[in-house]
């Protein structure tokens, strides 16, 4: 169909190949679909076989609960049971987010499959601010789950091609959406029981601030007001964030490093690469290669490439990474401190030290 791309199964975004997608997605199959976040691995999430062809394709725990997709914020009162004013008046509030990178947490309806829930009494449910996404999610009108589109534990698409690298077979197509805008994953944020404040379960680039001032009310962070994470809230099932300690990981050694860290440690034989967070990338005494994700230090920019990089570090020439860290005191200057806070998060997911801390 696009003889120009890089794989007979990269549809350009085309309204006749966003048909052909739909019907796919109508037909049970499984489809790359761009999202301004990451790309998602598509079902028909109203369809136990379907919903399995994706834990199958990316070899997921199924205690590990999927993101229902919806192309307009009134598309998710089938789906969920808000039966608190507390609720309800959240939920108008922060729809007003939407389409965007924000996941809800809601009160399940007894529509919902178990198979999207993990069992749990709750389901995610977001409308992503992707004009390819929006299209076909208005035209299917079916709620559509789309975990991350990558093998479990492997690093988040954020290209079409990153799809093809991982899951060729199992994808019917993958609509080509061009680079995600965001590059990290959408902030998820539990607003399922009215007796709490709002929480953020994961990070992503939406700051509590921002959040605060569309609820008029406190927000909490999992991560940042040091909540327990490794048990799960009683309004969820036992896989919230934090749970899988390795979970973006290249397949090459990573290891974090101090950002004042100017040397590399490793032995002198290893063909080991730096990736800096911020500043040039020039070289370093024992890297045979030094990257730097954002010259002027900028966290969006940082997000937006860090899943690339990490992607192309893992092409195979290097016998080591080592990426600076980012500890949340030395950024604390850049503004977005859940934006910083997500970034950390997904560095020590990324390391495979057997001594990594738990990214916080
Ligand atoms: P992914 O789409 O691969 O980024 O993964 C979706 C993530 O959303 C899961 O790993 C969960 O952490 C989170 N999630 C989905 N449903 C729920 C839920 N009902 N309660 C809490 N977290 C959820
Ligand atoms: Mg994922």
């Amino acid at each position: 169909m696009n003889p120009n791309a890089s794989h007979p199964k990269i549809l350009p975004a085309t309204p006749e190949s966003i048909r052909l997608a739909s019907q796919a997605l109508r037909d049970g199959k499984l489809i790359g679909l761009p999202t301004e976040t990451v790309y998602g691995l598509a079902a028909r999430g109203d369809q136990p076989e379907s919903v399995a062809k994706i834990f199958a394709a990316k070899q997921r725990p199924s205690t590990n609960p999927l993101i229902l997709h919806v192309g307009d914020p009134d598309a998710v009162h089938s789906l969920v049971a808000m039966d608190s004013d507390i609720t309800r008046r959240r939920f108008e509030a922060a729809s007003s987010l939407w389409p965007g990178p924000l996941t809800l947490v809601l009160p399940r309806s007894t529509s919902v499959l178990d198979c999207v829930t993990a069992g749990g009494n709750t389901v995610a449910v977001r409308v992503p601010a992707h004009l390819v996404a929006l299209q076909l999610l208005r035209e299917i009108s079916l709620p559509i789950a789309a975990p991350s589109a990558n093998v479990s534990n492997y690093i988040s698409p954020t290209r079409p091609e990153h799809v093809i690298d991982g899951l060729a077979d199992s994808v019917e197509w993958v609509l080509d959406g061009g680079i995600c805008d965001v590059g990290l994953e959408s902030t998820v944020l539990s607003i399922a029981d009215p007796s709490n404040p709002p929480t953020i379960l994961r990070e992503g680039v939406l700051s509590a601030t921002k959040l605060e001032s569309v609820f008029g009310e406190i927000v909490l962070s999992a991560a940042i007001n040091n909540m327990e994470l490794t048990k799960p809230p009683s309004d969820a099932p036992a896989a919230s964030p934090g749970l899988h300690r390795r979970h973006y990981s290249p397949r090459t050694p990573l290891r974090l490093v101090r950002e004042s860290d100017h040397a590399s440690s490793a032995n002198s034989d290893l063909r080991v690469l730096r990736i800096r967070l911020r500043g040039p990338a020039s070289s370093l005494p024992g890297y045979v290669d030094v990257w730097s994700l954002s010259a002027d230090g900028d966290p969006l920019e940082i997000a937006n490439r860090l899943y690339e990089t990490l992607r192309r570090a893992d092409s195979g020439q290097f016998d080591q990474i080592e990426i600076d860290q980012m500890n949340v005191e030395d950024w604390s200057e850049s503004g977005n401190a859940n934006l910083i806070a997500a970034i950390s998060d997904r560095l020590h997911r990324a390391s495979n030290q057997d001594d990594a801390p738990l990214g916080r």
